[in-house]
């Protein structure tokens, strides 16, 4: 089957490669019909991961396709989590310590564990129902927030726009902000207001993943507020925070990270009831050969690229 394998950063080649199964009884064989791109494809590409298994290595995590063994639509999760570590057995097991990462999107076929796999709702495109990955993540991070009705919300990206959604769906006042206009017009469409930058807010979500965003997400809580902190620092990132609010404004800050099981589901409900506009996040769709351009590509309105591996260059 050809696949896009990653040969070190910013070495990508479309290869010929053995097919995935069915050689291992424990994994089931999808066909990818369609993957997406995200901000961690990005790094994954310039950079490497630390999910990556060692180079050349399949990656691409936000996939959907057709189960060979049964016909049935399914997203496949991008982890399956250990169930016996403290993590899982304290019930959060996104934070899993014994993860099993499930990347190769980016290629025709891809075998996964039965856990991994999720129905999709009837009529919802797998372009669509692939971004139930990310949102299951903004799903997760809205949790950890508050109820307040005051939010905003740092960055524009992909991110930025499912967590406007899912919080004007619930019926909260959301500001939104990004430096790039493209991304406050996309964020408007959805009913948030739109600033340049964010100041004293209930509820402040940051969806950048840049030290300067973190640091200016505690700057933007309101006295008696909650930070989550929803877009990733490497480890050994510092970040300088201004910590006396912690203190004497009793600031509650608190990390989301990936995403649970019934998370998932609850993002493919929210793609096919459209609370999240989904057809907003959709860029062009692409073959294999066209994806390293496409990442390479610089930043415009936040916009994913949907990889169908079936096209032909
Ligand atoms: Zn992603
Ligand atoms: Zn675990």
């Amino acid at each position: 089957m050809r696949a896009a394998l990653l040969y070190g950063p910013q070495d990508l080649r479309v290869e010929e490669i053995p097919d995935p199964g069915p050689h291992d009884p424990a994994r089931i064989v999808v066909e990818v019909e369609a993957a997406t791109t995200c901000g961690t494809d990005v790094k994954m590409w310039r950079h490497g991961h630390r999910v990556l298994p060692p180079y050349p290595c399949a990656f691409g995590h936000e996939m959907a396709g057709i189960r060979a063994d049964t016909g049935e639509r399914v997203l496949v999760s991008d982890s399956v989590a250990c169930g016996a570590c403290p993590t899982c057995r304290a019930g959060r097991s996104q934070i899993c310590r014994r993860p099993t990462w499930i990347l190769g999107g980016f290629a025709e076929r891809i075998a996964a564990p039965e856990a991994a796999l999720h129905r999709i709702p009837d009529g919802l495109p797998a372009a669509a129902a692939a971004m139930a990955e990310p949102l299951a993540a903004a799903v997760h991070a809205v949790d950890r927030g508050s109820e307040a009705r005051d939010v905003g919300i740092l960055g524009g990206g992909p991110m930025g726009l499912m967590l406007a959604a899912l919080l004007i769906g619930r019926g909260r006042s959301v500001t939104l902000a990004d430096p790039h206009a493209e991304r406050r017009a996309q964020a408007a469409q959805l009913g948030a207001d739109t600033a340049a930058g964010l100041s004293r807010h209930e509820l402040v979500f940051e969806a950048v993943g840049r030290p300067e965003a973190w640091q200016a997400a505690v700057a933007a809580a309101a006295p008696g507020g909650v930070v989550v902190l929803v877009g990733g620092c490497p480890s050994g990132s510092e970040v300088t925070l201004d910590a006396g609010p912690l203190h004497y404004d009793e600031l509650d800050l608190r990390g989301a990270f990936h995403h649970a099981p019934a998370e998932v589901d609850r993002a493919l409900a929210a793609l096919a009831d459209v609370v999240v506009p989904w057809e907003m996040l959709l860029g062009p769709t692409i073959s294999l050969g066209q994806l390293p351009a496409a990442l390479a590509a610089r930043e415009g309105p936040a916009k994913k690229w949907v990889i169908d591996p079936r096209l032909q260059e």
